[in-house]
């Protein structure tokens, strides 16, 4: 298993969800149980010994594997979510998509300052929503912040985008 073999099983949906996208389906990669496991494994190792205490995923896709690598990091796990489903108190975040707004949310009682947090989602696109999650994040008043995406599009500038202090890494690029 390497990471050209990873890339190649990620599949191209053209036009989807709507004219002009080209859709990186995940799903074509998760569902192979070496690929995941290789997946897994190598995000996680990217993130030892950094002293993450939590795991942030992203709704919904970036759920797959947050679970899994706050597993392998010793960690637990927090989801962000979108507007309205989340049952406690939160905090809210608005940001911009191509077109229209959408809100993320995290439970006020999801983190403390001291926690050391990992961000995932399963691909870096545009930015805006890793962005929203950071906001998110530094709510709390915390500093030691993580991002990792399984897939980034490099040509969409997402990282360039995003809190220059806080480090990006992915396990693949397009
Ligand atoms: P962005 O906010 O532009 O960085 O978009 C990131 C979010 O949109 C992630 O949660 C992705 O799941 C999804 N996304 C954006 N672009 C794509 C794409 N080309 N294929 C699949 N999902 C995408």
């Amino acid at each position: 298993m390497d990471l050209a073999f990873v890339k190649l099983s990620v599949r191209n949906i053209h036009d989807y969800p709507k004219p002009g996208i080209n859709f990186k389906d995940v799903s074509s990669a998760y569902r192979d149980s070496e690929i995941f496991h290789f997946i897994s494994t190598s995000i996680a190792d990217n993130y030892l010994n950094l002293g993450i205490t939590k795991v942030l995923g992203i709704e919904s896709r970036g759920f797959i594997l947050g679970g899994s690598l706050a597993d392998r990091l010793g960690a637990g796990f927090v989801p962000i979510r979108k507007s309205g489903k989340l049952p406690a108190a939160v905090f809210s975040q608005s940001f911009d998509l191509e077109y229209g707004s959408d809100t993320l949310e995290i439970h006020q009682d999801a983190l403390s300052s001291d926690d050391v947090v990992l961000i995932h989602d399963d691909i870096l696109a545009t930015g805006g929503t890793m962005g929203a999650a950071i906001s998110l994040v530094r709510r709390f008043g915390i500093s030691n912040i993580y991002v990792n995406a399984f897939i980034e599009l490099d040509f969409l500038g997402g990282k360039e985008s995003l809190d220059p202090a806080v480090p990006v890494w992915s396990l693949i690029h397009f």
